[in-house]
């Protein structure tokens, strides 16, 4: 036990020297991996660093503010040898519900930052850059069978939840089945407004615009009658998304995504442990809390089924004419 604790923390230190300045292990303090995992991928997220290092208010050093702990523990992460440079963070979400000692979901904490952020950024200019670098914008049709009028009902969200089928799956598929039309009769039936009652409809969700950073959200945790149980099926993906995968026109010609950032679950839906894999330039590397390795694209696949699977999948827009 005490001489793995010190290889490990040989290695963390190790890698902090030899290989990027910008990779470097988390303690995990109060069962914090989530946290720490989503912090090694914001870590890696240049947009939102640069728009945070643009924000100089007077309400960022405020203790519970969490756009400003956020700022200052990406900020330590680079420049501080403290084991622990985001217990701060740690605090400050704390405080706001997203306890200590808690399991908490890696989705549901990636959103209550990002909500928290817009809430509590008092410069709202700043606040409406870092919605728009992950806002997906979507819009749920309704039609009714009967008459077929359409209802629109326009919404937004930080990352996009696909389903898994138990079965083998692509992320291909799985974005494809994101839009495709569902029939609801019998208790689903909808209210229609222009027959004044409810018909028998479809129900369609439309993606209508994408964002800078598009956080994908593998839906692995299902309820069944009141029992939670994680779906291990194999989900493929692939580090760039072409523009095929989407319906026309969401992205440009010259346009792609490209991964960088893979936020991993491991174990079962009632104990579980997160851990990252995150790139910050061409390389790979994992970080389990404190412990950070140089890995190979072909160990971030070694996530797609199993015990230990990708949860959230962080894919950065790019332009072909801009990158090569
Ligand atoms: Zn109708």
């Amino acid at each position: 036990m005490g001489l793995s604790w010190i290889k490990m923390a040989f290695y963390s230190v190790r890698v902090l020297s030899f290989h990027s300045p910008y990779v470097r292990g988390l303690t995990n303090d109060s069962l914090s991996c989530c946290i720490n995992a989503l912090l090694q991928s914001f870590n890696v997220t240049t947009e939102l660093i640069e728009i945070l290092n643009k924000w100089h208010p007077s309400d960022q050093a405020e203790l519970n503010n969490v756009p400003g702990q956020l700022k200052k523990a990406l900020n330590d992460m680079k420049i501080s040898s403290n084991p622990s440079p985001h217990m701060h963070f740690l605090n400050c979400l704390h405080h706001h519900s997203i306890r200590r000692f808690d399991v908490h979901d890696a989705d549901e904490i990636f959103h209550t930052i990002l909500n928290l952020t817009q809430k509590q950024m008092a410069d709202k200019d700043m606040a409406q850059e870092i919605r728009k670098l992950f806002e997906i914008k979507v819009e749920t049709q309704v039609m009714c069978k009967t008459c077929t009028y359409i209802q629109k009902v326009p919404n937004s969200l930080f990352s996009l939840p696909l389903a898994i089928r138990e079965e083998e799956n692509d992320l291909k598929s799985c974005i494809h089945s994101f839009s495709q039309k569902q029939t609801l009769k019998d208790d689903d039936e909808c209210y229609c407004d222009r027959c004044s009652e409810k018909q028998p409809s479809t129900h369609q969700l439309r993606l209508v615009s994408l964002p800078g950073v598009l956080c994908v959200h593998l839906k692995r945790f299902r309820n069944d009658c009141r029992f939670t149980r994680k779906l291990e099926n194999k989900v493929t993906f692939p580090d760039t998304l072409q523009k095929d995968i989407f319906d026309a026109g969401l992205l440009e010609n010259a346009e792609y995504y490209s991964l960088y950032a893979v936020i991993v679950h491991i174990g079962t839906a009632l104990f579980g442990h997160y851990t990252a894999y995150i790139r910050p330039d061409q390389d790979w590397y994992y970080a389990d809390d404190s412990y950070v390795r140089k890995v190979s694209w072909s160990d971030v696949q070694g996530t797609y089924k199993g015990c230990k699977t990708a949860y959230l999948l962080l894919y950065r827009k790019m332009s072909r004419s801009a990158s090569e």
